[in-house]
């Protein structure tokens, strides 16, 4: 089969390497320059490295990333529990921490030794298929020239505004969260003995810091200034990357029509509790190469709502329990939290 990926972002190369693999022909095209130099999505769990194994990538992954074996939880100042991460022993284990900038780069690297290669600068312009096969249009973003891509099947995995989502006229359905969430990368003198640390309040906000490695830290919370509750608690050497965001919940109508599939975050978004959004996108990716080898993409449109709606409900239940503020749901939020597989929970 002849594939065209719209898209080179996790999602895409992951799809991009499993068929390559398998002895397809691939096409991908995305409208950066190379792969994201953002650290966005830092855990890579379980399920994604088992998926990655044979490419290699969930070695390199695991020899470039952190394993982090335990969490501190602290409700303000007070310490609540400190909790052992089941499953990090395991071949691969239950989250590695990585930058997503490495992640890709180990991805395209791959994919790159296996023959395959990006066509950076181009984006989709459009998508369109009939009985026998799919039509894309890209353009160079350079020189504005454009190039039209025959091919069997399609997979759109451009991200939150996705072109291959609006062209099937699929809808986007959801909400957005109200408030407005922040990240930052920093450089810290990190007091504790645990890789990662979640703060809770009983006011309902969340933090929650982890290690990237080489002396890095990710700060994420469910408010707009993430940085002063970090200060508050240690000394903060260097911000390298801070962002405010929104957080969407939202599922596609459908993960695609015909020949044209979408995956990723062009299917899906939810809240980061539990950091799931990557690696949901991985699973669509290795799911549509399976429908690909089957020669039919009806079990991948079929199966895969369902896996996003079950994450979307399940990432949203953690938070609102987290960041729950009625006396009745902090208890038995506390006691959650004292449990190390409330955390495994959220991780896989
Ligand atoms: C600031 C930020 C912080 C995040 N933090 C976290 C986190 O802490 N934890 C977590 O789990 N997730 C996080 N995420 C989400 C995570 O990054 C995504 O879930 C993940 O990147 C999804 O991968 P994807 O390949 O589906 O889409 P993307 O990574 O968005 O990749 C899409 C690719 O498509 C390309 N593209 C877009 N339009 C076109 C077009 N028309 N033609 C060709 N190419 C196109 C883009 O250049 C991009 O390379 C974060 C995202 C952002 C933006």
């Amino acid at each position: 089969m002849h594939v065209f990926i719209a898209g080179a972002g996790p999602v895409g190369l992951s799809a991009a390497i499993a068929l390559t693999a398998r002895g397809h022909r691939v096409t991908i095209a995305d409208r950066a320059m190379g792969v994201t130099s953002e650290s966005r999505a830092v855990a890579v769990n379980h399920n994604s490295l088992g998926l990655l194994a044979p490419s290699g990538v969930a070695q390199a992954i695991l020899e470039t990333g952190e394993t982090v074996r335990t969490v501190r939880i602290m409700k303000e100042d007070a310490l609540l529990a400190r909790l052992k991460v089941p499953g990090q022993d395991r071949r691969w284990p239950t989250m590695v921490a990585l930058p997503q900038s490495e992640t890709e780069r180990l991805m395209e690297t791959a994919f790159e030794r296996i023959g395959g290669r990006v066509m950076w600068g181009h984006s989709l312009v459009t998508v369109s298929q009939t009985q026998a096969g799919v039509t894309a249009t890209i353009r160079a973003d350079d020189t504005g020239a454009e190039t039209v891509i025959e091919a069997d099947l399609a997979l759109g995995a451009e991200g939150t505004h996705s072109v291959t989502r609006e062209a099937l006229g699929l809808r986007f359905e959801g909400r957005q969260l109200p408030t407005t969430w922040s990240l930052a990368d920093i450089t810290c003198d990190w007091p504790f003995a645990e890789q990662a640390c979640a703060v809770i309040s009983d006011e309902g906000t969340i933090n929650f810091l982890i290690t990237l490695g080489n002396g890095r830290f990710r700060a994420i919370g469910n408010h707009p200034d993430v940085l002063a509750v970090v200060e508050s608690m240690m000394r903060i050497e260097e911000v390298h990357w801070s962002n405010p965001f929104t957080v969407q919940l939202r599922v596609a109508s459908a993960m695609g029509k015909g020949r044209i599939a979408i995956a990723g975050d062009a299917a899906h978004s939810h809240s980061p509790v539990g950091g799931q959004g990557m690696n949901l996108g991985i699973a669509d990716a290795y799911a549509f190469a399976d429908a690909v080898d089957a020669g039919d993409l009806a079990p991948y449109m079929a199966e895969r709502p369902g896996a996003a709606r079950r994450v979307v409900a399940r990432t949203d239940r953690a938070y609102r329990l987290l960041s729950s503020t009625s006396k009745g749901a902090r208890i038995a939020r506390d006691t959650l939290l004292r449990s190390a597989g409330f955390v495994t929970r959220l991780l896989v």
